[in-house]
């Protein structure tokens, strides 16, 4: 997904192109965790110090159920951004929190053919596996 992408989204929901909006889906999409907010923030402010917390929450909340141009999936009550519409599904650790990508083709065959056969109609879908993840489990061993 590129930027112009974002540019024909903010147009059709009536939004104006701002230097902020396009700073803050830029840096979501270099990301390559699923970063919070507040990590967004950081991450941002290192080239833009003038944008706020604020603004960042703004516009995720804009991106997200404006625009359906970012996905958040929650771990411990906080909300984690994903930019990435390619189907994938997610683990979560249960113990830190933590998210990773998985692509699978199988899956994906899977899900669609699941789709099709229950006549489903989904608006957005997320998969969520939880599993503890390798450095939490290597906690516990010690
Ligand atoms: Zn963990
Ligand atoms: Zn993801």
């Amino acid at each position: 997904m590129g930027i112009d992408i974002l540019k024909s989204k903010l147009k059709e929901h009536g939004k104006r192109i701002t230097p902020q909006r396009i700073v803050v889906y830029n840096t979501l999409k270099e990301s390559t965790i699923h970063p919070n907010a507040e990590e967004l923030h950081q991450e941002i402010i290192k080239k833009h110090p003038n944008i706020s917390l604020a603004t960042v929450y703004q516009i995720l909340n804009l991106f997200e159920d404006e625009l359906r141009i970012v996905k958040s999936i929650s771990t411990n009550h906080i909300k984690h951004y994903d930019i990435r519409s390619e189907f994938h599904i997610h683990t979560i650790c249960p113990k830190c929190g933590e998210i990773e990508d998985i692509y699978s083709d199988k899956i994906k065959l899977f899900w669609e053919n699941l789709i099709e056969e229950l006549r489903l109609k989904p608006e957005d879908q997320i998969i969520k596996i939880y599993q503890v993840c390798s450095a939490c489990s290597k906690k516990k061993e010690i």
